[in-house]
């Protein structure tokens, strides 16, 4: 069945602004809704439990997989990340966009259950400048920022099952290029029918049967 509403899938390396960029999307597109993950690593300095993520125990991740609650999960960084059900299936049947920020493993899980999902993959300028974005960000022990470099390799690796590759150099073009993205989605005609109904009506442009 083609959703009502968009599933906009964001995979990244860590560090290459993922968040920043979605950030920057919702707060110039009111129409799009953000997937709130449940996670079982720890918040960070300023993340807030239902901001960010649902900060969750081992034990009660266990349960939601137990009750068939995740739409898909994935272990990243030696972590577990997922998205519930309920996080999108009621809101993209109510014909809202959505935008799921989540590793490249949940995204293809999704386009299975979703073909109608559009899959992004941003991408850094280069290896030297992801790794001082992560430095800079100053948010990852020493460690841990080494763990995250060498996942990033295995996670750029995918990029070709993805629709859109956004090259994130200059900040103002990324996020001009992830508008343009979403932008392109509503101009599609079954959207447009949707959400311009009363145009298409009022031309008597009933849908072919
Ligand atoms: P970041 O990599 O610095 O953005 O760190 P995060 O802790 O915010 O994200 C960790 C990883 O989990 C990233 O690869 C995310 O894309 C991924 N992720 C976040 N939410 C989800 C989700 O709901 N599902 C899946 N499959 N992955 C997610
Ligand atoms: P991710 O969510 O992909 O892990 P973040 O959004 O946290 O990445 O960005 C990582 C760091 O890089 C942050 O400190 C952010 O401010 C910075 N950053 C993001 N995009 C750019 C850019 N185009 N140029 C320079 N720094 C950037
Ligand atoms: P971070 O720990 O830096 O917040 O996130 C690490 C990685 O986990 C990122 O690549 C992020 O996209 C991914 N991630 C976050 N939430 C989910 C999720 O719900 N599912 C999956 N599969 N990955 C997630």
């Amino acid at each position: 069945m083609q959703q009502p509403g968009n599933l906009f899938v964001i995979a990244a390396p860590s560090g290459a602004g993922k968040s920043s960029l979605v950030k920057a999307l919702l707060e110039v597109d009111a129409q799009l809704k953000l997937s709130i993950s449940h996670t079982t690593r720890a918040p960070r300095g300023q993340e807030v439990h239902g901001r960010e993520y649902y900060f969750v125990s081992d034990a009660e991740f266990d349960r939601m997989i137990a009750e068939g609650a995740f739409i898909e999960w994935a272990q990243v960084h030696g972590r577990r990340y997922g998205t519930s059900r309920q996080a999108i299936e009621a809101r993209v049947a109510a014909g809202e966009d959505i935008v799921l920020e989540i590793d490249y493993q949940g995204a293809l899980q999704i386009r299975r259950q979703f073909p109608a999902a559009v899959l992004i993959f941003i991408l850094p300028p280069s290896w030297d400048e992801l790794r001082a974005r992560l430095q800079r960000r100053g948010e990852d022990s020493p460690d841990v920022i080494e763990l995250r470099l060498r996942n990033a390799a295995q996670e750029m690796a995918h990029v070709d099952a993805f629709d859109f590759v956004i090259i994130n150099e200059v900040f103002e073009r990324a996020l001009f290029d992830l508008k343009t993205i979403t932008h392109s989605q509503r101009l599609r005609v079954a959207a447009q029918r949707r959400s311009r109904a009363d145009v298409f009506a009022a031309l008597g442009l009933t849908p072919n049967p």
